[in-house]
């Protein structure tokens, strides 16, 4: 007799009409109560209990909700704020929104003052971002917050069967950073007891299961990190919880028999990104475990392919004696709630999708098929004929952009000439002082910017008058830039939403969700594009405006777009072709935005990619492949540029030392990146590795509110003209502009003009000693 159990290692918190959102931003505008929040967390919770119960699921996950963050309720659970956080008396919910908002109220900070938010990171390869835990040698941890507990007994009160659900103290202490230095791992054992605490008292309330994540068995650990699993979980196991250790985003492999082997009564493994694994794990994990196989991919938003599925499940079956447990990869979290609330997709395309609804209706399906296949038929047929319409629809393959890609000739990823002598003309076209200014791109996206597209998207505003309001947005925009003295403009990118879904919108082979929310992190949302077909560029989609805004002016106007692999990175991909195929048809479509441009008098063309790292493999045996191929996108993109086209790029999010060699082979003329919050610690990088052609280190943080002055960002060029070469240098920001305002932009800017003003006098009075 087959036994099948299904459960989810988690669900998405947001709501699916973003309820949590709205009820955070009015909490914290003060227009209601912590208990009113309270609610709403409540009612959510139950909805999406409730959701996980009528699909069948043998258990709900509580654990997995969170106000801003699942690793901030762990803070708060492990009792291990830091110290900067307690000097106030404040209830535990006040204390959470300061960890992750900074105590200015509001806006994030990261400049590490008392009451600085807690810096925030991205979640493994995802695009969700965590708060990272402070912790130091002398961190002590006690159980402080009975938040989880509560909502144990808040289910169980609804008469739901409960699996908890935990990130594991491994994974915990992998994730947080040591603010002196010291090594994370020495805390495991003041660690340890708390959980200890916290899966009795689990156990106490009648739980029958405890999943304890810990994904960081899917990464390339230490020595000392493998060897920490099983002495930890040796006494996690004395708590006399049934534990599922959950694994997902990646394949176990060395760690395979690890995992097998830790005392815990089940494991959770990723049964999309590794299911090669599947039958290697049902064979090492012994028989009176549970093996829970994640075989409905929670990273992606592809109807299941049940049949594949079953296929490779059945082995595993026969090993197990016909038990096991079906679930998704990970936890629902990063995908959108249903497809129901789509009215407007393409109905052909969404009878591919299934979001979390929809997935959690897959599972349900799965077991049915394994359990009294006769009564699954009719619907596993028609998810056949589903997945057979998608593979066989002559909308998802474009022959000519596919002859295109064979037919590129060897050298199309190659700019005709080196940087030395495409500087020089460069140089020669542009004719800029030392030091140039100029911006990332975008200018404030203000309320009447706003309020045009709303209109203009409900057919209030036609498209005559919403182009003629962009204009004008345009050509102020450009006014301001040229009173301010910058060297080098922007036309400000009023006229998009989104810097991927603009280009996104006027290509083919994206299709775009109403409700297809994604939490990005706290009250933040995404609603990435669905790439679904084979991508071309029907009509050149910036050169209007880009001429126009030169028109406007006689310093150079940057043509702006986002490159290939950020494209890719913030969209849902589709899953029957390699990913970084669908970046090459990205890339040529992009490449002949960048030849309209130059055809049409624009002389310096800049590529986006601010998520070139984001898509790095978490193993680091698959990071120069991806790496390989990701350059090769850009450098598609880009190498139809002539020699007196400058190409700029520019990336945000630090941590580039490592990728140095392949940000050189982007082989971009400029690059801008962010620098300002570490203060230029980022540049010793580039300049241990000589970084060969021009840079522009930001030298402001646009993420603060705070006006930084002329001396400040002095301050930051000089730390830069130690380590760069002065010839070599731009002045900027650290990103585009769209969430300030425009006197907080302009007094900035104005500032750091007059910075770079002083830096083109020292450069002078200095040349004359050194000739000397
Ligand atoms: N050009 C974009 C802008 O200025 C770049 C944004 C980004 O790097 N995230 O808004
Ligand atoms: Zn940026």
């Amino acid at each position: 007799m087959k036994k099948i159990h299904t459960h989810i290692p988690g669900f998405p918190r947001i709501g699916a009409q973003r309820e949590l959102k709205t009820a955070l931003e009015r909490h914290w505008r003060g227009e209601s109560t912590a208990e009113e929040l309270a609610e709403v967390g409540r009612t959510l919770r139950s909805r999406h209990w409730a959701a996980q119960r009528d699909a069948g699921l043998d258990f709900v996950t509580v654990g997995d909700f969170a106000f801003y963050d699942h690793v901030a309720n762990h803070i708060q659970l492990f009792g291990c704020e830091p110290a900067r956080f307690h000097f106030r008396d404040e209830p535990a919910l006040a204390r959470y929104f300061t960890l992750a908002r900074g105590r200015s109220g509001g806006e994030r900070c990261g400049c590490g003052q008392e009451g600085a938010a807690l810096e925030m990171t991205k979640w493994f390869d995802t695009n969700y971002h965590y708060l990272v835990p402070e912790l130091d040698a002398d961190t002590r941890f006690a159980l402080a917050s009975t938040r989880l507990f509560d909502e144990v007994a808040e289910a169980q009160a609804l008469g739901h069967a409960v699996k908890a659900t935990l990130i594991g103290p491994l994974t915990f202490l992998w994730l947080a950073k040591a603010t002196d230095g010291s090594c994370r791992l020495d805390l495991l054992d003041r660690l340890l007891p708390v959980y200890g605490e916290v899966l009795a008292r689990l156990k106490e309330q009648g739980v029958a299961w405890v999943q304890i994540e810990e994904p960081i068995l899917g990464l390339d650990l230490p020595q000392a990190w493998r060897s920490a699993f099983e002495t930890a979980y040796w006494q996690l196991n004395q708590a006399g919880a049934q534990l599922l250790l959950a694994t997902y985003f990646s394949p176990l492999e060395e760690n395979l028999s690890l995992a097998c082997r830790l005392p815990v009564a089940g494991l959770h493994v990723d049964g999309v990104r590794a299911a090669h694994e599947l039958v290697s794990v049902a064979d090492w994990l012994p028989v009176h475990k549970v093996l829970s196989a994640g075989v409905v991919d929670g990273r992606n938003i592809w109807r299941t392919d049940l049949d594949a599925v079953l296929a490779t499940l059945a082995p595993v079956l026969d090993k197990r004696g016909g038990r096991l447990w079906l679930s998704t990869s990970c936890s629902l979290l990063h995908v959108p709630y249903s497809l129901a609330a789509e009215t407007a997709l393409d109905a052909e395309v969404e009878s591919w999708l299934a979001f979390a609804h929809e997935k959690l209706a897959e599972l349900a399906l799965l077991k049915t098929a394994i359990e009294a296949p006769g009564s699954a038929a009719p619907a596993l047929a028609a998810t056949r004929a589903a997945l057979a319409s998608r593979r066989a629809s002559p909308r998802v393959r474009d022959a000519a952009v596919r002859a295109r890609l064979a037919a590129l000739p060897a050298d199309a990823a190659q700019r005709k000439s080196p940087f030395a002598e495409r500087r020089l003309l460069q140089g020669a076209m542009l004719n800029l002082p030392p030091f140039p200014t100029t911006t990332i791109g975008s200018f404030p996206q203000t309320p009447d910017i706003r309020a045009a597209r709303a209109a203009f998207r409900r057919g209030a505003l036609d498209s005559a008058a919403y182009e003629a309001a962009m204009r004008a947005e345009i050509a102020q925009a450009i006014r301001r830039q040229e009173a301010l003295g910058l060297d080098v403009l922007v036309h400000g990118e009023a006229e998009r939403n989104d810097m991927v879904e603009y280009f996104g919108e006027h290509l083919a082979g994206f299709a775009f969700t109403r409700h297809g929310w994604v939490q990005s992190y706290g009250s933040r949302c995404v609603k990435p594009p669905v790439i679904w077909g084979d991508v071309s560029r029907p009509a050149p989609i910036t050169v209007d405006w880009a001429r126009y805004a030169q028109g406007l002016t006689e310093k150079p106007v940057k043509g702006m777009l986002t490159g290939p692999v950020t494209i890719l990175q913030w969209s849902f991909v589709r899953d029957d072709q390699p990913r970084l195929d669908t970046a090459d048809q990205i890339a040529l479509a992009m490449r002949d935005e960048v030849d309209d441009l130059q055809r049409a008098g624009i002389a310096i063309v800049q590529i986006d990619e601010p998520a070139l790292r984001e898509g790095l493999p978490l193993r680091q045996s698959r990071q120069a492949g991806y790496l390989d191929r990701a350059v090769r996108a850009f450098r598609l993109t880009a190498a139809v540029a002539r020699d007196a086209t400058q190409v700029h790029t520019h990336m945000c999010y630090a941590e580039f030392n490592d990728i140095l060699p392949q940000i050189a082979a982007l082989d971009a003329d400029v690059i801008t990146i962010e620098t300002s919050r570490s203060a230029m610690a980022l540049l010793d990088g580039f300049g241990d590795f000589r970084y060969p052609n021009d840079i522009g280190p930001g030298v402001y943080d646009i993420h603060s509110p705070r006006v930084p002055g002329r001396e400040d960002m002095l301050a930051l060029l000089r730390r830069a003209r130690a380590v760069i070469p002065a010839e070599q240098l731009w002045v900027n920001p650290d990103c585009g502009l769209k969430t300030r305002g425009w006197d907080e932009t302009e007094s900035a800017l104005r500032n750091m003009v007059a910075a770079a003003h002083q830096m083109r006098r020292e450069a002078n009075s200095r040349k004359p000693l050194e000739a000397a």
